[in-house]
């Protein structure tokens, strides 16, 4: 009786394997099930890294997707201080105000708080075996850089320090 489950099992878990790796075949829009199990589905965005990598080149998905951090002192928008809003390279959501940029001097782009809570969100990083707090985009989860207390000197004490990869940028006056 035992046996004859075992076998019942196996085939079952064989046909489920057949089925699975038939969604896995190149049908055109279909994607391979390995890759969609990476894609996060608690955000409003969701692509597969074949198309995260076709929309936004090497560079920026290193930073986005694989939560890179671009070399210091290497973004255009480092030191740049035109009026406008930041918006996420990833999905086009309104993240940064220029109104709320500062010189950190840390080598990347610096922001004392996001336009509105709710656009990014904090998740704890151990990574490196620093207890740092990462922060990304709520509407794609895209990695855009970390926040630190040290925004000494600024109304919230706090310093967005966010991958100029990671972002664009939309002129306003
Ligand atoms: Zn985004």
């Amino acid at each position: 009786m035992r046996g004859k489950n075992l076998i019942l099992v196996f085939v079952v878990y064989l046909m489920i394997g057949g089925l699975t790796a038939c969604n896995g075949i190149d049908t055109g829009k279909q994607v391979p099930m390995k890759e969609k199990k990476n894609v996060a589905m608690d955000y409003k965005v969701n692509k597969t890294e074949t198309e995260w990598m076709a929309q936004l080149g090497e560079n920026a998905f290193e930073v986005l997707r694989k939560k890179g951090t671009e070399r210091p002192f290497t973004s255009e928008y480092e030191t740049f201080w035109d009026s406008g809003v930041y918006i996420c390279k990833g999905c086009g959501e309104e993240l940064f105000s220029s109104a709320t940029k500062f010189d950190a001097g840390c080598g990347w782009p610096s922001f004392y708080q996001s336009i509105d809570k709710s656009k990014v969100k904090e998740i704890l990083d151990n990574s490196h075996g620093m207890g740092r707090v990462e922060v990304v985009c709520s509407n794609c989860g895209g990695h855009l850089g970390h926040v630190f207390n040290d925004g000494y000197n600024q109304p919230t004490g706090l310093r967005y320090c966010i991958n100029g990869l990671s972002l664009g940028f939309i002129k306003k006056q």
